[in-house]
């Protein structure tokens, strides 16, 4: 699957000097993980500017039979944007708005563009794209869709699924799938865009999206809640959700996850006057009338009143707003701490997150007594990002038998050991020892019958054997 100097030659050719590198200081930064887990190694970094240039170099790799790992902003967490020898596709050059139509509430948007910059384009005609998460300045559609990534607002808004209307595919053998069309109602056989999202790019280099816009907030409301523990947390869950309008966000941290956020990452502030085991951050928000921060300050009333939390703040201006967000989203960065550790992104039943938090303590702490448990993630979705790190200073840590303990746990309660990263390099042993057998055998005719090579990020997700 290496790729001849003939055809490095030729895609050399079809890119011109702005759309190719091989410079090893120019991609020496796409090669690593944002984790320092994975570096990689590619012969030809391709950039090119068009789908019809996409179509053209897919077509030349496919005839060569070599491979292409496709690569957007790489912030993906689970390694499947990370070459190991394949040509590595970057469309960076491709971030146009080709069409942005606050009449249709829709944008088209080319893939290699950001979050960020799909929200401003938004903002342009006071609407907005609801997806929000903290590598948003870096994170492209074409790789948020291949992950299928959640975030903050997912119990609100749901998945990046839920905003794409229509996509443009280069498939493995050079043809495009055209089918950006940005209707609500299409039902003229298989919703082949589907297939594409959350594929990881073994199907096909999405080239652009036709996404749903939504309204503009009027109000928001911020709030940081003090709590004793997982079970007030879920009440408290409960509490916002029935009792008060508009939540969107629901957000848990555990002390330990704050703890290693305010030591490792300068900036940021304890949010509340006490320490509790631990916090919750709520957002609502309100498309309308305002009001808003009425009904939570009576929401929040009643839970101190019903000795449900312990203490709660409410964001009063932007800043403060900010600061809240910024401690949540600093979180990750906080156990970037090169200590040995073991990552999930595990789901489970919202009602279960309680359950599955005292339990994955209990078991961290008989594989290695004295582990660290980071505990924090978007609770109203039920999806934890749990890190067990080795005890202070230990050198030995058994992360293979912590990683499968934990998937193991979720599993039984019904839940997922990849909630919104993916499977990518990292997680695929994983998924064939959770995954129904059907759809595993599924997963890779579909893999067969589009990429019969096994060109398309052959060491993501699924092989075709
Ligand atoms: C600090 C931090 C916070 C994060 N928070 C969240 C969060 O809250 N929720 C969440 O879901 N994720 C989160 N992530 C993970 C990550 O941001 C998402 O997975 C994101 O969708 C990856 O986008 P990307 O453009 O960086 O893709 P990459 O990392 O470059 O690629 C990811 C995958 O998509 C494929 N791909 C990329 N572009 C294309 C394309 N055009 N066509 C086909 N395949 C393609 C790649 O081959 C790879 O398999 C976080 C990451 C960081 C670093």
């Amino acid at each position: 699957m290496t790729a001849s100097t003939a055809l490095l030659k030729s895609l050399e050719t079809l890119l011109g000097p702005e759309g190719h590198s091989t410079d090893p200081d120019v991609i020496a930064p796409k090669l690593v993980e944002w984790r320092g887990r994975y570096r990689g190694t590619t012969p030809f970094l391709a950039k090119p500017r068009t789908t019809q240039e996409v179509a053209q170099l897919v077509r030349l790799c496919a005839q060569a039979g070599a491979a292409i790992t496709p690569q957007g902003g790489n912030t993906g967490l689970v390694a499947g944007q990370i070459p190991d020898g394949e040509i590595l596709l970057s469309l960076e050059r491709m971030r146009a708005v080709r069409a942005l139509s606050p009449l249709n509430d829709s944008m088209v948007i080319e893939a290699g563009a950001t979050l960020h910059e799909a929200h401003v384009a938004a903002e342009g005609v006071n609407r907005r794209v609801p997806l929000s998460l903290a590598s948003q300045g870096s994170a492209t559609i074409g790789g948020l869709i291949s992950t299928n990534a959640g975030g903050v607002h997912v119990m609100r808004h749901g998945m990046m699924r839920e905003q794409v209307l229509g996509l443009e595919v280069v498939l493995p053998d050079g043809r495009v799938l055209c089918a950006l069309d940005a209707l609500r109602k299409n039902n003229t056989g298989y919703d082949l865009k589907q297939m594409f999202i959350g594929a990881e790019g073994t199907l096909g280099v999405i080239t652009a999206a036709a996404l749903k816009l939504s309204p503009a907030v009027t109000s928001r409301v911020v709030a940081v809640v003090g709590l004793a523990s997982a079970d007030a947390a879920l009440a408290l869950f409960h509490r916002a959700r029935h009792r008060a309008d508009g939540l969107c966000a629901f957000e848990l941290m555990n002390r330990q996850s704050i703890a290693m956020a305010l030591k490792n990452v300068p900036g940021l502030r304890e949010p509340l006057a006490i320490a509790p085991p631990f916090t919750a951050l709520l957002e609502f928000e309100r498309c309308g009338s305002n009001g808003l921060e009425e009904g939570i300050e009576a929401m929040l009333a009643e839970a101190m009143d019903d000795g449900d939390i312990l203490d709660a703040a409410i964001a009063h201006s932007k800043a403060q707003e900010d600061a809240f967000w910024k401690l949540r989203e600093s979180l990750s960065a906080g156990h970037r701490t090169g200590e040995p550790q073991a990552n999930h992104d595990i789901a489970v039943p919202v009602s279960e997150t309680p359950t599955f938090l005292e339990a994955a303590q209990r078991e961290a702490q008989a594989l290695s007594p004295g582990a660290r448990i980071v505990a924090f993630g978007h609770m109203g979705d039920g999806n934890i990002h749990l890190t067990v790190m080795a005890p202070e200073g230990a050198i030995e840590f058994p992360r293979e038998a912590v990683l499968r303990r934990m998937h193991d746990l979720a599993a039984g309660m019904g839940g997922s050991i990849s909630a919104e990263h993916g499977i990518g390099v990292e997680r695929r042993e994983e998924l064939t020892r959770f995954k129904d057998a059907t759809a595993m055998a599924m997963m890779r005719t579909l893999k067969a019958a589009l990429d019969p090579h096994g060109i398309m990020n052959p060491r993501a997700l699924v092989s075709v054997e």
